[in-house]
């Protein structure tokens, strides 16, 4: 692992593959795919930007704001004729620029100014209509006493946010709601976004039932494909299929041949120690299996598949759904989206981890505690739509205290 990671942490013990060595592999294996994605630049819509990563530098095309403007409803005026009477001349509104662009007025005057409206060039700065003397605006011609106003009061300067011919997005930033406003601010509505990883998911096991169904006995419902899915978008790539797969080899290999153009099959389930474990029987060979040192996520696939579009790289998450979820935040995630956001936390209540493994539990921080939410379990669903982070217990340790301080992913 990257940063992420003791520095000083043990090695996995019995030949089990460290997690930093299988995010080394995971990151090997993706590396052409990434590396194309990095070089081809697409032209998006703003509005389909949000959620892509940016491809190349935005240069601001304009000042921001692109004239000078009031912060307050209030009068425009000289701070040099203040304090005193002055006299009010036309009103300048949002928008309307032709007040402000008028012949200047003569001394002691002071335009009534609404907040984002240009202000005059003869102006310096603005008094607030609550601070005028009477507490409002006044008409065209009639007087209004106001108090001292240092230069540049409530002015919002032009170029104060943003320098035309700045840069002011680099690339890999991920476009969410506040760069969407930067660039429809600044006027721009195509925008160079890298191209998205395209991916299959598919979720494996002879018991998988798709929601909306009628689920007869011994059956569950898909959780992997749905959640697969939306952790992928979440992270900018693009889910082209999610498709589940009964526990036969000849099956999982003739789906594999039927996808088309994906850069990524990503598999649920099926790569463990039982007796159908579709995944292994059916993509020996090509597919590595590998045990890491991770609690949950031990069993790994990784390696190459061939589609009707040709060799793609492959990853086998386990299936139970919070083994996959952190396989995929482990090993995926931080080569699509970068690192989560960590913190250190004070732990409540104590827990035990595995000798010898790394192991991630599921919590919900706050105010710099974290409370774990429900067990190791990897079943445990519920508990983990309850939490907002990871807990990460390391090699090496084997129990957290309560009070202990441990390292949190907040996801
Ligand atoms: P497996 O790795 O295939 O042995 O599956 C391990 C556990 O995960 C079993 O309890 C499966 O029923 C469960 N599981 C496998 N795939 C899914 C899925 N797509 N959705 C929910 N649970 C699953
Ligand atoms: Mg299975």
């Amino acid at each position: 692992m990257t940063s992420h990671s003791e520095p000083s942490a043990p090695r996995a013990s019995r030949g089990r593959r460290s997690v930093d060595d299988h995010a080394a592999a995971v990151r090997d294996l993706l590396h052409p795919a990434l590396e194309r994605l990095g070089r081809d630049a697409v032209t998006v819509p703003l509005p389909e930007a949000r959620g892509r990563v940016l491809a190349r530098p935005v240069i601001a095309p304009l000042d921001l704001p692109p004239f000078d403007n009031s912060q307050m409803d209030g009068y425009a005026v000289r701070s040099a004729d203040l304090p005193g009477r002055v006299t009010a001349v036309a009103t300048i509104a949002a928008g309307h620029a032709e007040a402000a662009l008028a012949p200047e007025p003569g001394p002691r005057a002071a335009a009534p100014i609404m907040t984002g409206a240009m202000l005059p060039a003869w102006a310096d700065a603005v008094v607030p209509v609550e601070a005028a003397d009477p507490p409002r605006f006044v008409a065209t011609g009639e007087e209004v006493t106001l108090p001292e106003a240092p230069a540049g009061q409530f002015v919002r300067a032009q170029g104060s946010d943003v320098t035309r011919g700045t840069t002011v997005l680099e690339p890999g930033v991920r476009l969410g709601a506040a760069q969407i406003a930067l660039l429809a601010a600044l006027g721009l509505v195509d925008v160079p976004v890298r191209d998205a990883l395209r991916v299959a998911v598919l979720s494996t096991g002879d018991e998988l039932v798709q929601p909306g169904e009628t689920l007869p006995p011994g059956r569950i419902y898909d959780s992997n494909g749905p959640m697969l899915a939306a952790a992928l978008e979440d992270a900018g790539a693009a889910v082209l299929t999610v498709q589940a797969q009964e526990d036969s080899p000849e099956g999982l290999r003739a789906a594999l041949a039927r996808l088309d153009g994906v850069d990524l099959v990503v598999s649920t389930g099926g790569i463990s120690q039982g007796a159908f474990e579709v995944v292994k029987q059916g993509l020996e060979g090509g597919v590595e299996f590998v045990s890491v040192a991770l609690q949950p996520g031990g069993p790994q696939a990784l390696g190459a598949v061939t589609i009707a579009s040709g060799t793609v790289p492959f990853l086998g998450f386990p299936g139970n759904p919070v083994s996959s979820l952190v396989s995929f935040e482990m090993f995926l995630r931080p080569l699509l989206a970068g690192p989560r956001p960590s913190v250190r936390a004070v732990l409540e209540g104590a827990a035990d981890s595995p000798a010898g493994k790394h192991q991630v539990r599921r919590g919900a921080l706050r105010d710099g505690r974290v409370r774990l939410e429900g067990g190791a379990g990897s079943h445990l669903l519920h508990a983990l739509a309850q939490a907002d982070c990871l807990v990460h217990l390391p090699v090496g340790l084997e129990r957290a205290d309560d009070g202990a301080e441990v390292e949190v992913w907040i996801v």
